[in-house]
């Protein structure tokens, strides 16, 4: 018997090895093997298919060794990865690279970590696992290749696979970035009085010190709200000191623990709906039932604050009540502390939140879960589309239009929603897409009826839709030279002021970081580059210099300008530090906080500042996208959106929709519970059609204008697009390569290429760039050829001399 096997590599196709006779009746697909490949490198591939058929040009080598006694991977995923190498033209390889937790995925590359929560206990080890185990302990960190001379046995992987289900230690993948993990204090009740007849005796006792009590009714009061307690929020919302909360901690009523922010929280798995849909909500709850009799995607068109969540727990609620799974997908950066909490709230333990920043052994507890069928719920950003779910039966994709969706690097360079879409047909799971400003394709999918549509026109309690006033800053009295000094005008200035006086909060919305995107010379206009980029530095004011955004690469400010010997240098487009500066000098009394890529590494910091401006820390809060999505505050009565030129001016097919989505979206951030809100908007350009839409809150005037537009210029979605891009450190070659492809491809698509040509930036980290774009029609199979042959061709130049250095990359469906 024979294997076809995937290994987790961008080799084009799978591998064929041999199964050894006595193990072929203990092998089935979707297990994983260790095999050999290339240079005697080592791999855990997964078995895609048996078979019979001896290979005729070689001789097929052995696997050696079989790792699992069941699947890791169900059938299903097998065909969606099968799909979405076809699809998004890569290999089943990378899918399964981007697929599989790295516990799963051991090469001779890997890293084993040791788990220190682990402790030093190592008696339930057999002799193999004591070996390694103990190496592990003493140096914290081991390659496999390390692990291979410790054992020196023919058996390593399936050892390191059983230390790895001991939690012994992680596996992580050495190319990439380190997995750090971040570790807290947390509060917990002494297990002595878990019982309530026990924790009543204590409460009762009134022998504590008042601050005492005082603090203990704090952690129970935020252990019943959030679950869980962190010390540093305890202390710090109890007004208590560390020593009093030592003082319980010596009594044996409280315990600390240090343990890793991220794992998996262990909740009661029980379910409570504490609310009652509105009208408009439940009629729409009823339409969807109704489309989904007769289609199997549902696109809920709900405007900011209509309560689409209401409408997805509900739907949710029902779905697990009849027994199946559910994945609701968001974007990586909605995926925030309220999100979480809110679904929480109503499903306890039956939900996972899944994403790449746990611990890898956490990440395989999910995936085990899900396969057993004890995790019901998954919410998570794109990659959890991969998880094994037994009987997933819906699949909500919220906030649907969001283009973080989209992988962009590495490849797979696929879109969730559209992968969901594809998968829940296979499964015959219901798909629901939800957003208050529907991509044009998914709208466009449900008026022309392959979708249903279900609309929710009504904010949640008769709340109204923000007031918007669009600035045109052009007539607010100052010179040109002072307009671009100043990015906020003086009207807005005045709605600031007035907001924060009544007590109310603001959000300013930039769409860059950094203090100011360039330098530019005052003299001569000289701009400084980035040596390996054809791109402008931004400036950095924090830590004094320039830097640029796409390889990160840092520099020195300049001082006297390279062409013409000036000092005087002027900033240009202002970003979001320079922001945050100017409005520390107009409202010096006011607290002003900044939330962007820079101010927001990892994923705790971005909770922590939304929390601190839920509890109204924070006045004015500055920020880029990161301050759009799934966020709702209550005492928001101000949003600014600084910059609407800057939203409009981008030269990309898609730039009124994320402009109009954006601002609608960041507008919807305005006003809650009893106050109208009010959004102001910064332009030189006020006739703007997108911005009238905006003011209007005309989703559908947009949709009207912008899908005539497409239809004019062959965009999608009347045609499908397929970007190649061709990367090369020397221009000559990345031009030559691209032209080759184009002459191939002309023969059948002449009329649908554009290029090749240098895209806006010409050369990234010190490669030259070339683009090619294909624009095909959507009748009949002419994208599956088309798809048939860039894989002919990329095969073709893989096998080329000169050709084979080029990076090719392939994107289906670029965003
Ligand atoms: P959307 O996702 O459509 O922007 P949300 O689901 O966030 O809207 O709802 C906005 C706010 O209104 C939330 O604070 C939510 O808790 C509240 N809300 C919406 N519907 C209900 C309801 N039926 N009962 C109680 N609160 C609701
Ligand atoms: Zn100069
Ligand atoms: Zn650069």
């Amino acid at each position: 018997m024979y294997a076809q096997v995937i290994l987790p590599l961008a080799i084009p196709k799978t591998y064929t090895y041999a199964i050894p006779d006595e193990w072929s009746s203990r092998i089935s697909p979707g297990m994983r093997v260790e095999v050999v490949f290339g240079r005697q490198k080592k791999y855990a591939g997964i078995v895609k298919q048996l078979h019979t058929e001896k290979p005729l040009a070689f001789e097929p080598k052995p696997i050696l060794n079989i790792l699992d006694s069941e699947p890791v991977v169900t059938e299903q995923q097998l065909g969606l990865w099968s799909w979405l190498a076809d699809y998004y033209l890569c290999s089943e390889g990378e899918v399964m690279a981007a697929a599989l937790p790295s516990n799963f995925k051991l090469s001779s590359e890997t890293t084993l970590i040791y788990n220190e929560d682990f402790g030093d206990d190592l008696s339930a080890l057999d002799d193999e696992e004591y070996l390694l185990a103990e190496a592990l302990l003493l140096r914290k960190e081991l390659r496999l290749q390390e692990v291979q001379q410790i054992l020196d046995s023919s058996h390593v992987y399936p050892v390191v696979k059983r230390l790895l289900e001991h939690k012994v230690c992680w596996a992580w993948e050495s190319l990439k970035e380190k997995y750090t993990e971040k570790k807290e204090n947390f509060v917990f009740l002494h297990d002595a009085y878990q019982a309530e007849e026990k924790l009543a005796v204590l409460l009762n006792a009134r022998t504590h010190a008042p601050r005492q009590m005082e603090l203990l009714m704090a952690f129970l009061h935020l252990s019943r709200t959030e679950g869980e307690v962190r010390q540093s929020e305890l202390l710090r919302k109890s007004g208590a000191s560390a020593a009093q909360l030592k003082g319980l901690v010596d009594k044996g009523i409280l315990v600390v623990r240090k343990l890793s922010v991220d794992r998996i929280r262990y909740l009661p798995k029980d379910i409570q709906i504490d609310f009652t849909l509105s009208d408009a909500q439940a009629r729409a709850l009823q339409e969807i039932r109704g489309v989904w009799a007769e289609k199997r995607v549902c696109l809920l068109h709900g405007i900011t604050s209509s309560g689409k969540t209401q409408v997805y727990v509900r739907m949710i609620e029902e779905t697990i009540a009849a027994g199946g799974q559910v994945l609701y997908l968001l974007p990586e950066i909605a995926l925030t502390s309220q999100v979480i909490r809110r679904l929480q709230k109503h499903f306890g333990g039956h939900i996972a939140i899944y994403h790449s920043k746990f611990n890898p052994n956490e990440r395989v507890e999910i995936w085990n879960k899900v396969r057993d069928g004890s995790v019901r719920i998954v919410l998570g950003a794109r990659s959890s589309l991969f998880l094994p779910f037994r009987d997933l039966r819906l699949v909500i994709c919220d906030e649907e239009h969001d283009p973080s969706y989209k992988q962009q690097d590495p490849a797979p360079r696929y879109h969730a929603r559209d992968a969901a879409v594809y998968y829940a047909s296979q499964v015959g799971a219901k798909v629901l897409l939800g957003s208050a400003t529907p991509s044009l394709e998914s709208y466009h999918n449900a008026v022309s009826g392959k979708y249903g549509l279900v609309e929710l026109n009504e904010r949640y309690g008769n709340l109204l839709l923000p007031e918007i006033d669009i600035i045109d800053t052009r007539s607010t009295g100052l010179q040109a030279k002072e307009r671009v000094k100043m990015m906020i005008s003086t009207p807005l200035q005045e709605t600031i002021r007035q907001t924060l006086s009544e007590g109310k909060q603001v959000i300013l919305f930039q769409n860059r970081r950094g203090y100011s995107p360039y330098l530019i010379c005052g003299a001569c206009g000289f701009i400084p580059h980035c040596e390996q980029c054809d791109v402008t530095l931004t400036y950095h004011k924090l830590q004094h210099k320039l830097q640029c955004h796409y390889c990160g690469t840092g520099y020195p400010p300049v001082v006297t300008c390279p062409a013409c010997g000036s000092v005087k240098w002027m900033e240009r487009n202002f970003g979001t530090e320079k922001i945050e500066e100017q409005l520390g000098a107009l409202f010096p009394d006011h607290r002003v906080a900044r939330m962007d890529v820079d101010t927001v590494k990892g994923k705790t910091a971005h909770d922590t500042l939304i929390q601190q401006f839920e509890q109204q820390r924070i006045d004015i809060l500055v920020g880029t996208q990161m301050v759009v999505k799934g966020l709702d505050f209550d005492h928001v009565h101000l949003v600014g959106i600084l910059d609407a030129d800057g939203l409009l001016s981008f030269a990309d097919f898609r730039v009124n929709e994320r402009a109009f989505q954006l601002m609608e979206q960041v507008s919807g951030r305005a006003g809650r519970k009893d106050l109208q809100g009010h959004v102001m908007i910064q332009t030189t350009n006020p006739k703007h059609p997108v911005l009238a839409w905006v003011r209007d809150h005309d989703y559908k005037a947009f949709y009207a204008a912008e899908i005539r537009s497409r239809q004019d210029f062959g965009y999608p979605p009347f045609t499908r697009l397929i970007r190649l891009t061709f990367r090369h450190k020397v221009k000559a070659i990345a031009e030559a390569a691209a032209h080759y492809m184009a002459g191939q491809l002309e023969k059948h698509y002449r009329d649908c290429i554009s290029g090749p040509a240098e895209p806006v930036i010409g050369r990234i980290r010190n490669l030259y760039i070339m683009e090619l774009l294909l624009k095909l029609p959507r009748q009949g199979r002419v994208s599956e050829e088309a798809r048939m042959l860039i894989h002919q061709q990329r095969a073709i130049m893989e096998g080329d001399r000169v050709f084979r250095s080029v990076l090719l990359t392939c994107d289906v469906d670029p965003v």
